[in-house]
């Protein structure tokens, strides 16, 4: 337990995340952890990982559990097995517990949607991303749109909630083209939407296209416009609008996600995961290479680690959690903050609220719609 910097009196986490880095090929846009099309890895990456698990030295219920990636889906059906075995095992999920699995959707047919919900995983949370065939091919997607509806279709048979992720600001991509992706999605009955705009990431495959002019952002203001039609849309059609980018019918929050901007601790497995335990926050090897040698060679995975202080707890809480829409009890919180920092947080409040981003309702603090705009350029005020 030491290796993660957990200390006796820290309350335990009850949330877990475990990446699971192989996709069959790498999106232009994507720069996550992940191996592309290396399923001879899987094998060693699963013996690595349940060293890793066994660090927990005790079973340890949680109430969020999240398998993201990468795509955790793409595992065979017997490697999976093994892997929801393991997990339940040493991270067992509480009865009214939440168990998420990203899934590409093909890999949702009948026998797989079978499979996990009978080891326990409850939510599902499709990677999508549009139901336009020209934007899909432009994002390097390998499915179709028919295809994306019918797992949507499928899963909803199987999953108590159902979650699906769009992108929106593609290259060429129109107004209208977004205005179809979210009407589709509301008519397939979703009960959750992740909806990000393009980010051209460095290292990305796009970085580098963008800056060989093969291919164009979206104007900024056709991002905002399709950013504003979303939030729209969205609450017309009995969505909550809880977090920057996600949208939830009543009762199908992402508890999971929730406890990041609550700043609740959590345990991560896996490489480039990042976790939260005791005030330590410890981040593994990015190279799911180097992640798997390492426990090979019963060396730690971890590649930073950092106690946090009060002051930084605090900043980080404050911004975590002005993420989501109904804000931060500043006033309570205000009570954990050393005198400095709760002046300095005072004094960027003040500023932010007379420049239209932010709005107080008595003890809360929370964006106005001006400040979802800008929230990015905000942060560094508090951090
Ligand atoms: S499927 Fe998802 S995780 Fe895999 S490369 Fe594409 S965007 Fe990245």
């Amino acid at each position: 337990m030491q290796l993660w910097g957990w200390d006796e009196q820290a309350a335990l986490p009850v949330s877990a995340y475990v990446h699971i880095p192989f996709c069959r090929h790498r999106c232009g846009y994507c720069n996550f952890s992940l191996l592309a099309n290396r399923d001879d890895l899987i094998d060693r990456f699963l013996n690595a990982l349940e060293v890793e698990l066994s660090k927990l030295e005790i079973p340890r219920q949680v109430e969020t559990l999240f398998l993201g990636g990468g795509t955790p889906s793409i595992l065979p059906q017997d490697r999976m097995d093994r892997l929801l075995t393991l997990l339940n095992h040493w991270l067992p999920l509480s009865s009214q517990g939440e168990w998420t699995i990203e899934a590409n959707p093909l890999d949702i047919s009948d026998s797989f949607c079978e499979h996990i919900c009978s080891r326990g995983i409850n939510r599902i949370s499709i990677g999508g991303q549009s139901f336009q065939p020209t934007k899909l091919i432009r994002l390097e997607r390998d499915h179709s749109p028919e295809e994306l509806m019918e797992s949507v279709e499928r899963s909803h048979k199987f999953f108590s909630s159902v979650s699906l992720d769009l992108i929106f600001g593609a290259p060429n991509e129109t107004f209208s083209g977004w205005q179809t992706d979210l009407q589709t999605a509301i008519e397939l009955g979703v009960h959750h939407l992740s909806t990000y705009g393009l980010t051209f990431e460095k290292g990305s495959r796009f970085w580098g296209m963008r800056e060989r002019h093969e291919i164009e952002s979206v104007p900024e203001e056709l991002e905002l416009a399709m950013y504003e039609e979303a939030i729209d849309r969205l609450s017309r059609a009995g969505f909550e609008h809880y977090e920057i980018s996600n949208f939830a019918k009543p009762s199908h929050r992402c508890r999971h996600n929730q406890s990041y901007w609550l700043g609740e601790s959590w345990w991560a497995f896996g490489p480039s995961a990042a976790r939260f335990v005791g005030g330590t926050r410890s981040v593994n090897h990015r190279g799911t290479l180097e992640y798997i040698r390492r426990i090979e060679q019963n060396r730690s995975t971890i590649h930073e680690m950092e106690k946090l202080s009060n002051a930084q707890r605090v900043r980080e809480r404050f911004v975590f959690g002005m993420r989501q829409m109904e804000g931060v009890n500043w006033t309570a919180m205000r009570l954990e903050a050393e005198p400095s920092v709760a002046i300095a947080i005072d004094a960027a409040i003040e500023k932010h609220i007379a420049g239209g981003w932010l709005m107080r309702d008595r003890e809360w603090i929370r964006l106005t719609r001006a400040g979802l705009f800008v929230s990015d350029a905000l942060w560094g005020d508090y951090l």
